[in-house]
């Protein structure tokens, strides 16, 4: 008996196609109880920077556990692991360590009202934020206390909403991860950066998918767009659970205990995810990862832009270094893909057809396809399969 709530800890649903009882991850798959692997291209929604069960995270771990887990005293790696923040993330003048993406933005966003004194949000539609009211930003999931909406990547609508100064903070994603991977338009985030100083409005990106997966300083660093507040989660800590909210010292400083903003949760800055953390920056550092996953991005996106023209099928694939989307029914979004009416039903097929080749894609064209260095051992396969199904598809 399956005692779970709908059968389910997800509001994504899960194809009939996909295995229900995933018992272990190594490197590129994930394995069924039946001992069937299958390749993974969602990757923990992204947290997985180097795939399954990392030789490095999981010493890393063991080291660490032995050592007592959880103190409610300061800790020195907290200390230490933001001293590395502050030097890598450029508008992290000060940190704080959360536990999950929702929890970070919702601190990001309380810190922005204090400070302004206004109570408003401006986001963007399709984006998603985490599960608390203020950042409800899907279409049919607007609560009345949620955000104000303009599309991403329409500088004329942003600039005129924040214009009228009702704002305390704009928040969106620098790329769009939640709508289809949607990489900003050259000069949107400086638009961005510029009417926010204008009109004292905090400008704040959420790096939760971005953060460590596109560089060491995230997409603020790869567009030299410097938000006054960001916040992180995900493959910093490789699938463990840390947040981290960062920022302005004069925003930061809003939190109790040199401002009245509260902030607490039991596990909060967990030490064994920090340790987890230090390692993830450690891997990082020389940037090999980073260019060896950013050359597979490449090399998939424009194999599946070619597979498509060959098909001559009404698709598109698009995205930014080691994330992309693919869907069926529309050209290139600029707005994200719920802006589009995208063909759902092409890609449940899609999906199922390359389930049954025990590769698993993420079963909405919302959602981003993740890549780690552990898929290169595998891209042939995974090449070929687009090969085959993009090519059944045709007939269809
Ligand atoms: N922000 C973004 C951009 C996200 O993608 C997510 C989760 N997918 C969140 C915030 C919320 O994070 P969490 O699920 O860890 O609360």
């Amino acid at each position: 008996m399956n005692y779970l709530s709908g059968g389910v800890n997800s509001p994504i649903p899960i194809p009939e196609s996909y295995p229900n009882n995933i018992i272990t991850g190594e490197g590129p798959y994930v394995i069924d109880s039946n001992g069937q692997r299958y390749i993974d291209m969602w990757m923990g929604y992204g947290a997985l920077l180097f795939g399954h069960a990392d030789k490095d995270i999981v010493q890393t771990i063991t080291k660490h556990v032995k050592n007592g887990w959880f103190f409610s005293y300061q800790t020195k790696i907290e200390k230490d692991f933001s001293a590395v923040l502050h030097d890598l993330i450029p508008c992290a003048e000060r940190v704080r360590f959360a536990t999950t993406g929702s929890d970070a933005v919702a601190y990001a966003i309380r810190a922005a009202r204090a400070y302004t004194s206004r109570d408003l949000v401006l986001s963007v539609i399709g984006g998603y934020h985490g599960v608390h009211e203020a950042m409800i930003a899907s279409e049919g999931l607007a609560y009345k206390n949620g955000p104000d909406l303009v599309h991403f990547n329409d500088t004329r609508e942003s600039l005129e909403a924040i214009r009228t100064k009702k704002y305390a903070c704009m928040l969106l994603e620098p790329i769009m991860a939640n709508s289809g991977c949607t990489p900003p338009l050259p000069d949107y985030l400086q638009a961005l950066r510029n009417v926010c100083d204008e009109t004292e409005t905090v400008l704040i990106f959420d790096e939760v998918v971005t953060g460590f997966r596109t560089n060491l300083g995230g997409a603020q660093k790869k567009y030299g767009v410097t938000p006054d507040l960001s916040t992180f989660s995900k493959a910093i800590a490789c699938g463990f659970p840390l947040s981290v909210v960062c920022g302005k010292a004069s925003i930061m400083e809003q939190f109790i205990p040199t401002g009245n903003v509260f902030f607490a949760g039991t596990f909060n800055a967990h030490p064994l995810s920090l340790a987890v953390g230090t390692k993830v920056i450690e891997k990082l550092r020389n940037g090999k990862i980073h260019s060896q996953i950013t050359k597979l991005g490449n090399r998939l996106r424009s194999f599946i832009s070619s597979a498509i023209s060959k098909c001559s099928l009404d698709a598109c694939v698009q995205g930014t270094d080691s994330m992309l989307t693919i869907a069926f029914g529309c050209k290139d979004f600029i707005h994200g893909i719920r802006n589009e009416k995208f063909n759902q039903k092409a890609y449940d097929i899609f999906v199922k057809k390359m389930a049954e080749r025990s590769i698993l894609f993420p079963p909405l064209p919302t959602e981003t396809v993740f890549l780690s260095p552990v898929h290169e051992a595998v891209i042939e396969k995974i090449e070929k399969a687009f090969d085959e199904v993009l090519s059944e598809m045709k007939n269809l």
